[in-house]
């Protein structure tokens, strides 16, 4: 278990399925999502999409502790209030971390959004051992980074290497399931998607495909493999082109926005 000021591992279930393939270990950083902070936004996507009130920052162990919930609020406010102070912590503990790996012998995977949608590989230039990179990825060519995300233009751009992007579905506003399908049409890039239930997930599975969108109802359409993406959280290992299947949980089971699929 890694435990710092901005990221952590080890104490999520998702990271835990995830490290049962050995190779790497992900720390994630939990802020709190949308405008929770009372500072700014750090989801922009989230009134369109839909996803605030069935957001996984509720889900586990947040989802029962206050205290928690309190320090992610703190750690956004420092965010807003002093990006360099933050962006310099989030420097030192991400080098701890790939320390902590080098000694387990894993390798470090870094999930910046765990709870959140920051466009990280825009203006959030850092500083490593007196060097300055444009980027947090630029500082760690080392780290393998990923992310879920809703802000779709994201996919358009040419994102750093060690950064993995994967789209994230929602029908909660037509425009914006559009955007997302023609942006993975476009671009290939993967979508996950969040069904209902772990069933109805694994029969998209089995059935070997999803086709999204209701053709003559202004829904654009995508035809898709459907994977688990439950069985690990390592978005960076799924192949290209297909749907990212995951059930819902926590408050997300209850959700009626569209956000949640079935
Ligand atoms: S689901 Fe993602 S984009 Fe939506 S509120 Fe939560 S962290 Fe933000």
């Amino acid at each position: 278990m890694f435990k710092s000021k901005t990221i952590r591992s080890g104490g999520n279930a998702k990271t835990i399925k995830g490290d049962k393939f050995g190779q790497y270990e992900t720390a994630i950083m939990y802020l709190a999502p949308a405008s929770q902070s009372l500072m700014g936004n750090v989801c922009p996507m989230a009134g369109q999409a839909g996803c605030e009130m069935g957001c996984l920052s509720k889900a586990g162990r947040a989802g029962m502790f206050s205290s928690i919930v309190e320090a992610r609020i703190a750690k956004t406010q420092r965010y807003f209030k002093s990006r360099e102070t933050f962006m310099a912590d989030l420097v030192k503990d991400i080098a701890a971390f790939v320390r902590y790996c080098a000694k387990k012998g894993v390798k470090p995977a870094v999930r910046l959004n765990g709870t959140s949608d920051i466009q990280w590989e825009v203006a959030h230039p850092c500083t490593r051992q007196g060097v300055t990179y444009t980027s947090i990825f630029a500082a760690f060519p080392e780290v393998q980074f990923y992310d879920y995300t809703k802000v779709y233009k994201r996919a358009y751009r040419a994102l750093p290497s060690n950064y993995s992007l994967t789209l994230s579905y929602s029908a909660a506003n037509e425009a914006y399931a559009n955007a997302v399908i023609d942006t993975a049409n476009e671009t290939g890039a993967n979508v996950a998607i969040v069904y209902r239930t772990k069933a109805l997930r694994n029969q998209f599975v089995e059935d070997g495909a999803h086709y999204l969108g209701r053709v003559g109802f202004g829904l654009r359409a995508m035809k898709r493999e459907v994977i688990d993406g439950d069985e690990t959280d390592m978005r960076f290992t799924d192949k290209l082109g297909v749907i990212v299947g995951l059930y819902a949980k926590g408050p997300a089971k209850r959700d009626t926005s569209g956000f949640v699929v079935g």
